[in-house]
């Protein structure tokens, strides 16, 4: 496995936090985004669903968040990062 992506896949900022070995998250947009395993991503997304907000989804400066990558799935969508909720998936 490897990091996908040498920048932000939501704004195009290479400025992040390695939260893991092949985890990065977005120092501009809290975007968070890499390669690993799908039980790997339950420490950061939950399978619960939590009602977003407009301004979640309209404004880019609130945080908005790709989500991880491995050798068989891509995810990605919104979710809160303080509760690890889903608002939205795609
Ligand atoms: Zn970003």
């Amino acid at each position: 496995m490897k990091v996908m992506y040498q920048q932000c896949p939501a704004c195009n900022s290479k400025e992040a936090e390695k939260l893991d070995p092949k985890i990065r998250q977005c120092a501009h947009c809290g975007c968070v985004y890499g390669c690993c395993t799908i039980r790997h991503t339950r420490r950061y997304v939950l399978d619960e669903w939590e009602p977003g907000t407009q301004d979640m989804l309209n404004n880019n400066s609130i945080p908005y968040d790709f989500w991880l990558i491995d050798l068989k799935y891509r995810i990605h969508g919104w979710f809160n990062p303080t509760t690890g909720r889903i608002t939205q998936t795609g």
